[in-house]
């Protein structure tokens, strides 16, 4: 199924992304796993589902890193098969679909399954991907409720296998600034967030307005940025919500997600945080007031270019392309540490899915709840 045009058009990728210069990979590296490629060779990502983000995002982004590279394809649709192949030159070998993936276990070019699925096929493939020995990453939001992301965390650390969240955002440069800033305390103490997150969704057959496949609405599509940044900007756990579903003016499209939803945390240093998310809103924006100055982003989570300020000034910073910064910080990490970073990894992923259904807990109930 595509991804709607309108969503297309609002994530405008930017042109020309760059390559992050890396340290020096280490041919002896005592942490990496055993027949890892290090030294200098690639990582070989698999990409499950070949949809709008594999395609459009990951599969440019594999062309231009240079620790990792387009391994293997599973799809259950033979026309891609066919194409990717012979746009990427991969032999029969590395083409799987979803009957015969667990067999990906005997192919030694891979070294990461990249799960890019429907949001309620994630568990399904990560658990298949852990079990045939393989590192995954798992695009967001992890899983639709929170014991299956339990499961999968638990799966991975018992298969002996790292688990990472397509959390993009983590290796971006405007984002890792103002995370520096609020850590350093340059703007002082943080007070207050606004942060809003929303498009207007087209083809209202699509999966993402079917609860069963998505988990619910904009919140987990697209309002996860904001619960992850109002995280990253506190570098606190919330420890209570207050949310509010939006008024439905479509009940034929959204009968099954909401349209919108605003709500409300409170981090444990005194800041809280107003965010909001929706189907029918372009709106993309992340505000901190703190006791010394504010910063702001906007645009400041989709492709880019991210743009920012902050009360010392414009901040200014390169734009690059998200997708290829993961992945190299990513493998960058694996080949050195033998660990995907800890700000992208299924424990972080499962962080959000708890606050997630917190928020919709809180707006079905209308009460202040405590996170823990
Ligand atoms: P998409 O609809 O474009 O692609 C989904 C893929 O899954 C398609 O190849 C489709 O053929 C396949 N599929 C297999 N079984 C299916 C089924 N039963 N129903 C529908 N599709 C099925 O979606 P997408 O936009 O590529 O999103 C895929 C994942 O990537 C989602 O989890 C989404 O949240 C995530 N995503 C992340 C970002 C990001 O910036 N990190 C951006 C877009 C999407």
């Amino acid at each position: 199924m595509s991804q709607p045009s309108s969503r297309r058009q609002f994530l405008q990728q930017v042109g020309g992304g760059i390559a992050v210069s890396l340290a020096a990979l280490s041919a002896n590296n005592k942490h990496a796993k055993p027949g890892y490629n290090t030294g200098g060779k690639k990582l070989g990502v698999a990409l499950v589902g070949l949809g709008s983000y594999a395609k459009n995002q990951l599969a440019v982004a594999l062309e231009k890193t240079s620790n990792c590279y387009l391994a293997a394809i599973v799809t259950g649709t033979p026309s891609k098969a066919d194409e990717w192949s012979k746009k990427y030159n991969l032999d029969k070998k590395n083409i799987y679909n979803y009957q015969n993936f667990d067999s990906i276990a005997d192919n030694k070019n891979v070294d990461i399954v990249y799960v890019v699925l429907p949001n309620s096929m994630h568990k399904e493939f990560v658990l298949r991907a852990a079990k045939a020995g393989k590192h995954v990453m798992c695009e967001k939001p992890m899983a639709t409720s929170v014991q299956d992301a339990i499961d999968m965390v638990s799966a991975c650390r018992a298969a002996g296998v790292q688990l990472g969240i397509g959390y993009r955002m983590h290796f971006e440069p405007f984002t890792k600034e103002i995370i520096r800033m609020c850590r350093q305390k340059e703007i002082g103490d943080v007070k207050f967030i606004q942060t809003n997150f929303g498009f207007t969704i087209g083809d209202p057959t699509q999966w993402r307005l079917k609860k069963d496949m998505a988990g619910g609405g904009p919140l987990m599509d697209v309002g996860i940025y904001c619960v992850q940044a109002a995280r990253y900007v506190t570098g606190e756990e919330p420890v209570s919500v207050t949310a509010q579903y939006g008024p439905v003016t479509e009940p034929s499209v959204f009968k099954d997600v909401e349209q919108s939803v605003s709500w409300q945390l409170e981090f444990p240093g005194g800041a809280t945080v107003n965010g909001f998310s929706s189907y029918r809103s372009n709106i993309e924006q992340l505000y901190v007031s703190a006791t010394k100055g504010w910063l702001q982003l906007s645009p400041a989570y989709s492709y880019g270019p991210i743009k920012g300020s902050s009360s010392k000034g414009p901040l200014q910073l390169p734009v690059v392309h998200h997708q290829t910064v993961m992945l190299e910080g990513i493998c960058d990490a694996l080949l050195t540490s033998g660990t995907m970073p800890a700000h992208c990894n299924g424990e972080e992923g499962l962080r959000d899915m708890k606050i997630l259904m917190a928020i919709y807990e809180a707006a079905a109930s209308g009460k202040k709840l405590p996170l823990v």
